[in-house]
């Protein structure tokens, strides 16, 4: 039963998980909604859905969760749309829950807005940050107009409020002595709407920028074969990962997995390099939580600079074999 729960706008998490491993953004949702609910005693959920997943629960449980509304059947062992979303509306309309957050995932990003127009609410996607008013708004702060602006946007009348963030925006927590229950749920499915053929897995590297603590990034003024080796040797003195911007991607020299700030990757490094780019809002806010930010650029005027702790003014093709030499040689004294 999850009725005793109901007449408080309580924060939900819809979990993503893998073969019985949760994914970090879940995790690092929980910790958000953690925090948010502490300051207005609210309670966190975190919905988990599969077949044979009820071993995730304590760590949900640790990772801030107070309820976890366990939902199993083997026909929800694969994600699938037709049967979690119709399953988690009928969870919202017993629960009344005042907001339920998903990972801007592939996954996240088909299912949230699709149990957002079955409850016929809103959908704010790719949130880069979420604050809750003492009303009870929650405050969904996203780029717009090219990242010229931030927006906040809110959903005033509408229930759920609905909202995805991605992977790295927020930090995970850690309660070791937090309390929580796993509540049995058993889910209403509903007529198939598709058949599920097979289902695929796909082989992808994990990317490095996450547990790199120093990451070395190009951006559209490194614009050769030969600069994005000295990146790549940069990268590899200092034990780093290596990265990029958007045009970075769109010319070729890194991977999708590579790129930064708002429709890539948010990252946590000790120390960020970024090479020959300019610093626009929407890279920047993939590395706002960088400790160190040091810019290379030849445009002593570039916005960077304003947004970083240190700056070299210069050609990146005579700057970076001057870095890579100095840190070569403090290595060897
Ligand atoms: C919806 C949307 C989402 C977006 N998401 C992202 C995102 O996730 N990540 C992202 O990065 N961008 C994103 N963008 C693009 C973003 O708005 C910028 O256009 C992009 O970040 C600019 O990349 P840049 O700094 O590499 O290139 P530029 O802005 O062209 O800057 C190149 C810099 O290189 C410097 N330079 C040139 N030659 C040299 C040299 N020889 N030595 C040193 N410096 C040199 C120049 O002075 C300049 O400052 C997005 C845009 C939109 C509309």
């Amino acid at each position: 039963m999850i009725g005793d729960i109901e007449g408080k706008e309580n924060l939900w998490v819809f979990v993503e998980q893998f073969k019985g491993v949760p994914k970090q953004v879940s995790l690092e949702l929980i910790a958000k909604a953690r925090m948010l609910a502490d300051r207005f005693g609210l309670r966190v959920a975190a919905l988990l859905i599969g077949d044979n997943v009820r071993n995730v629960s304590p760590v949900l449980i640790n990772a801030g969760a107070d309820d976890v509304f366990l939902l199993e059947d083997p026909l929800l062992s694969q994600y699938r749309s037709d049967f979690y979303a119709p399953v988690i509306l009928d969870l919202i309309r017993k629960g009344k829950p005042g907001a339920v957050f998903f990972g801007a995932t592939p996954i996240g990003r088909d299912l949230a807005p699709a149990v957002a127009a079955l409850a016929e609410t809103g959908c704010t996607a790719d949130c880069i940050d979420l604050e809750l008013t003492e009303n009870g708004a929650l405050l969904q702060t996203v780029p717009a107009f090219g990242g010229r602006m931030m927006a906040v946007i809110v959903t005033p009348e509408r229930r759920p409020q609905i909202a995805t963030v991605r992977l790295g925006v927020f930090q995970q927590a850690w309660f070791p002595e937090h309390n929580g229950r796993v509540v049995d749920i058993s889910p209403q499915l509903t007529q198939a709407k598709f058949d599920l053929v097979e289902f695929v897995e796909e082989s992808l590297q994990p990317s490095l920028l996450f547990s790199a603590r120093v990451v070395v990034a190009g951006g559209a003024g490194v614009d050769s074969r030969e600069g994005w080796e000295l990146l790549r040797e940069l990268a590899g003195v200092l034990q780093g990962a290596l990265g990029g911007s958007r045009p970075a991607l769109d010319n070729g020299w890194i991977r999708e997995s590579q790129m930064i700030g708002h429709s890539g990757s948010t990252i946590r490094p000790d120390l960020y390099i970024a090479v020959g780019i300019s610093g626009d809002v929407l890279h920047m806010v993939g590395v706002q939580d960088a400790k160190v930010i040091v810019a290379v650029n030849s445009d002593s005027r570039a916005p960077i600079f304003s947004n970083s702790d240190y700056g070299i003014i210069g050609d990146y093709r005579e700057v970076i074999p001057v870095l890579i030499n100095a840190v070569k040689k403090k290595q060897r004294s």
